[in-house]
């Protein structure tokens, strides 16, 4: 699903140049639920930035379910963005004056679905992660978790393979962070590849395998299966 090799990132800073991210090679297969950790500036969103397509890597080749990314242009990117990847946000990035359902038809605009259709799978999919009868609320009427499920909706709207999730549970409670952690579980169950960073352990262990970075390096890549002989 996804391959890297020899990936890097150079970033100039006023005239000296940043590695954020040193020759990487990694591969996450279909249906894998990878939890990325590290201190901060050790990396973590350059490479989120890459997996996403929202950043060029300034080495290596990035295949994404067939495709050699690096090789894109703009709009291509675009494209396998809107339809490939799903995203979450810390801040969840909703649109404040839309309706929760309209927020989650956003993608499907983007992507051509037709109205009746759009209103139908966002219909569903807020169902889904239990906010069906908050339809026309607006997120200021909602709280974090909830903003965050809508959000997490959003993200469904195109059915991507792959969600990519920047500390999803960074502005939530204990609570509302389990809950939604629960819903990642449950949409890998359902078969998509969920890749987020968070800074805390306990969310971390919610996934099947977890990357530590450290100065722009992966230092440890621990699989939980093997690790439990499973
Ligand atoms: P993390 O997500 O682990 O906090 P980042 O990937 O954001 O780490 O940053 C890694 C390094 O790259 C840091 O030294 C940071 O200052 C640098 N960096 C990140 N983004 C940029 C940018 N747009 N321009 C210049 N330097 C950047
Ligand atoms: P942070 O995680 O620090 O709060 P954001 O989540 O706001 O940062 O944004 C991370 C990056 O993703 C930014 O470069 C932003 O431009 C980009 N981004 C934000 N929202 C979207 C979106 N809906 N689709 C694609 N890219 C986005």
């Amino acid at each position: 699903m996804i391959t890297l090799h020899g990936i890097s990132k150079t970033y100039a800073q006023g005239g000296l140049e940043v590695q954020a991210l040193h020759p990487t090679d990694l591969m996450i297969g279909k249906g894998e639920f990878v939890a990325i950790m590290g201190p901060s500036g050790s990396g973590k969103s350059t490479l989120m930035n890459i997996l996403g397509c929202l950043d060029i890597p300034t080495t290596g080749t990035y295949e994404l379910d067939g495709k050699q990314v690096q090789s894109l242009t703009e709009d291509e990117l675009a494209l396998v963005r809107n339809e490939k990847i799903g995203f979450v946000f810390q801040s969840f990035n909703l649109l404040p004056r839309q309706t929760i359902l309209k927020n989650v038809e956003l993608p499907m605009l983007y992507g051509g679905v037709a109205k009746a259709e759009r209103k139908a799978r966002a219909t569903e999919l807020l169902s889904k992660v239990g906010l069906g009868d908050r339809l026309d609320h607006r997120p200021n009427e909602l709280s974090g978790g909830q903003k965050q499920r809508v959000a997490i909706a959003r993200a469904l709207a195109m059915n991507p393979p792959i969600l990519l999730a920047d500390e999803p549970t960074g502005n939530l409670d204990s609570k509302s962070s389990l809950d939604i952690m629960r819903l990642f579980e449950q949409i890998n169950g359902e078969g998509a590849t969920v890749i987020l960073v968070t800074h805390e352990a306990d969310i971390a262990e919610h996934a099947r395998r977890i990357l530590r970075f450290g100065d722009g390096v992966i230092r440890d890549d621990l699989r939980k299966d093997l690790a439990q002989g499973e």
